[in-house]
């Protein structure tokens, strides 16, 4: 491999990664084919030593630099963060428990040297991943598909290469709860795909809860579809057809016929039951959506950096 004279920045979100922090280190170095490089890592409010080690290594090696967050904000934002430090020619963002291969790097710098200005990765399915969070993902791709007007691949993770112009309007991009995976799907450019197989966690265990999983979803959904509203109007509409129906044919039945519509509690329960339930589902979109907007009226800043190595 021919050393490069372009600049190679790598941004590692770490939350609690102080094992692992090292063993990347070095495969980085030895993965990155260029001579001028950085790795920003981000300190995503960490409660064991990862601090400590990232401040070692930089009095080491001017080339790595650190962002401390002063909580965790969480992965989406860690990656923001170093985006917004990048200076390299072109980014590369990778996860800090080795789960992402560093020996993938030439080949995403490789196609970027081809032209393309944003190479993703594909997750192959394989045992490395749990059960459970491969079937989740595979159909949470689907649903996010369907619902929204961007194609987000199915598989693809926050390990990827971007190029410094679509870094400089990532940068730009003042929306509050960016979906990286499906914002960048959405702002074209040349893109393409590399296969990768996913490793194991080298050390310490997922900080990806269940509940911070479900939050990422739900936000890849909200930010890019209004779909769960379209959907609320078809429900509301089709229970005001079905309502109407109904009191069509006990009219009809009144008048044209002897028959009796039957008058019970059940009948009435069930309508208000039903319709008193699809109110309160339609309410609840409405307002999930609402507290989008207030959300991002508010204008917080997306995370706080606590300490760093750069120097403004
Ligand atoms: N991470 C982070 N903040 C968080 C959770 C995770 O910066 O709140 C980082 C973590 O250190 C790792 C990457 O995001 O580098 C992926 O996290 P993890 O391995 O826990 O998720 P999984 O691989 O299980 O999806
Ligand atoms: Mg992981």
């Amino acid at each position: 491999m021919t050393a490069l004279n372009t600049k190679i920045s790598v941004i590692v979100p770490a939350y609690n990664e102080a094992e692992n922090i090292p063993v990347l280190l070095e495969k980085l170095k030895k993965n990155i084919p260029s001579k001028s490089y950085e790795i920003i890592f981000v300190d995503d409010g960490s409660t064991d030593d990862t601090l400590n080690i990232l401040k070692n290594l930089r009095k080491q090696n001017d080339c790595i630099h650190y962002l401390s967050f002063s909580r965790n904000f969480g992965h989406q934002y860690a990656l923001r963060a170093g985006l917004a430090k990048a200076t390299g020619d072109a980014v590369i963002s990778i996860d800090a428990d080795l789960q992402h291969p560093p020996e993938v790097i030439p080949q995403l710098i490789q196609k970027w040297q081809d032209g393309y200005d944003i190479v993703y990765t594909l997750r192959q399915e394989n045992k490395n991943q749990g059960f459970l969070k491969r079937k989740t993902s595979n159909l949470y791709y689907k649903l996010l598909n369907f619902m929204t007007s961007v194609s987000v691949p199915k598989g693809a993770a926050d390990f990827r290469l971007l190029d410094k112009k679509v870094v400089q309007i990532l940068n730009k991009s003042p929306e509050r709860d960016l979906f990286l995976r499906g914002y960048i799907t959405w702002m074209g450019f040349k893109q393409i795909g590399i296969p990768y197989q996913v490793a194991k966690r080298h050390a310490g265990k997922s900080s990806y809860t269940l509940s911070k999983m479900i939050r990422l979803a739900w936000m890849g959904i909200t930010s890019f579809s209004i779909m769960p509203l379209r959907i609320a109007s078809v429900v509301g509409f089709l229970t005001t057809l079905l309502g109407f129906l109904y009191a069509c044919y006990v009219v009809y039945m009144k008048i044209f016929t002897n028959h009796f519509v039957v008058t019970g509690w059940t009948s009435v329960l069930v309508s208000v039951l039903i319709i008193g339930g699809v109110q309160l589902m339609i309410m609840g979109i409405l307002g999930e959506y609402l507290g989008l907007i207030y959300l991002e009226t508010k204008k917080r800043p997306n995370y706080i950096i606590q300490e760093s190595s750069f120097k403004e």
